[in-house]
């Protein structure tokens, strides 16, 4: 099945997604606020987008009673999860209208697959070796140390990565990952971490957010900010330009995220992709006329993308789990109120059951007038929450 839909679905029409996390949570909301059903496919019943969709299929997803269920109650197919199994997608597209396509999200599971995408869409990426075997592993090149070891497959958050200075600590690295195929990438002098979100629709229509700037501490993101001047503008149109072609070739369909670093000396790299929206685009919640998840939305149910417009500056703030530990061992609830008293706060939670250390709780949305407003606002809430400033 095409992942047109015939005709534009339109309201009253039921969206399916899979996955229940945060970002599926976002996608239903915005889903509703539009007046369609929403059904998700997530194996925990207290998944924070099951919690609140119209139908919650609790299986996992490779579960093919699930999956009929799902496409039985849906009229198009979304995923939330980049790495819901590639079979269970196609399973799904030869039902109901599924985007992105298994075919692109395969890509963005597999970092060797994805690096070659990129080397055929002429975007430049890291040097990098592929390892699936000890005599690849035994052929990496000097000059890719020190370097990142990563996991070809399922890495997020900085999870299945190792740092390696030397071919020894190579060696040991790959052993630690259990041998399983990596791709080693050189380590490069990161100027500054940026990323651009497109929503192509099945037309080939292609709209951008504006190119957002990212800071990670530890792996994880921690602030995301938006406005004119985040970074140099001949920068950021050959970001968009590069994200947009590597949607193109990949004839995606749906919202993509394309992660990119900024070098010392200037040039532009890509990373990495994410097949789906992602958390350096919350901002747009609130600071642009159109959100990531009505951009998703939009491209599932075949309806027009008009170009996103940001009507505020803004910051991101990630609220880790580790906030309701701030003051100690015991668990207390951040100061929201204090927070929420700053003008142009906007307190997004993903209503998880428990907080812990590292897992995404929340982030907060800060819009204002201008850059520097928004700045000082978002540096007096990280003051309140005992978050590091930027
Ligand atoms: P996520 O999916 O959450 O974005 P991830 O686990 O897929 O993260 P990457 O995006 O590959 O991980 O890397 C996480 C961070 O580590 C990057 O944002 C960057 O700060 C740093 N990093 C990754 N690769 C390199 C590199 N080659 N050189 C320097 N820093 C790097
Ligand atoms: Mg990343």
């Amino acid at each position: 099945m095409s992942a047109r839909p015939a005709a534009p679905l339109l309201p009253g029409a039921t969206l399916g997604v899979l996955g229940g996390g945060q970002l599926g949570r976002m996608f239903v909301h915005a889903a509703q606020a539009m007046g369609y059903f929403t059904a998700v496919l997530d194996a925990d019943p207290d998944s924070p987008a099951g919690r609140v969709s119209h139908h919650h299929v609790r299986t996992g997803y490779e579960d093919p009673a699930g999956l009929a269920e799902l496409a039985r109650l849906s009229d198009a197919i979304t995923t939330e999860f980049e790495n819901v199994p590639a079979a269970s997608l196609a399973a799904l597209a030869a039902l109901r209208p599924v985007s992105p396509a298994a075919s692109a999200v395969a890509v963005a599971q597999n970092r060797a697959e994805e690096k070659a995408h990129f080397v055929g869409c002429g975007v430049p990426c890291a040097p990098y070796a592929v390892i699936e075997t000890a005599a690849q592993l035994a052929a990496v090149p000097a000059e890719l140390l020190p370097g990142i070891l990563k996991t070809a497959r399922m890495g997020y958050d900085g999870k299945g990565q190792v740092r390696v200075q030397s071919a020894a600590e190579l060696s040991a690295a790959w052993q630690s990952v259990g041998q399983v195929p990596c791709v080693l990438e050189k380590m490069l002098p990161l100027a500054l971490e940026c990323s651009v979100i497109v929503a192509r629709g099945a037309d080939g229509a292609c709209v951008h957010l504006p190119v957002q700037r990212n800071l990670h501490r530890d792996g994880i993101l921690a602030v995301t900010e938006v406005y004119e001047q985040n970074m140099p503008p001949a920068l950021a149109h050959q970001a968009v330009a590069a994200a947009k072609s590597i949607a193109e070739e990949l004839q995606y369909v749906g919202v993509l995220c394309v992660e990119f670093f900024v070098l010392d000396d200037g040039s532009l790299v890509v990373n990495e992709i994410a097949p789906r929206p992602h958390n350096s685009g919350h901002y747009s919640q609130n600071a642009c006329d159109v959100s990531q998840f009505e951009l998703q939305v939009r491209t599932m149910a075949g309806l027009p993308l008009t170009p996103p417009r940001q009507h505020s500056a803004a910051v991101m703030l990630n609220l880790l789990g580790d906030l309701w530990f701030a003051q100690g061992e015991a668990e207390q609830t951040p100061p929201w109120a204090a927070v929420l008293a700053l003008p142009g706060t906007h307190l997004h939670l993903y209503g998880k059951r428990e907080a812990k250390p590292g897992r995404k709780m929340g982030h907060l949305n800060i819009t204002a007038p201008s850059a520097e407003a928004a700045r000082a606002t978002a540096l007096q809430a990280a003051a309140l929450l005992g978050l590091e400033p930027f």
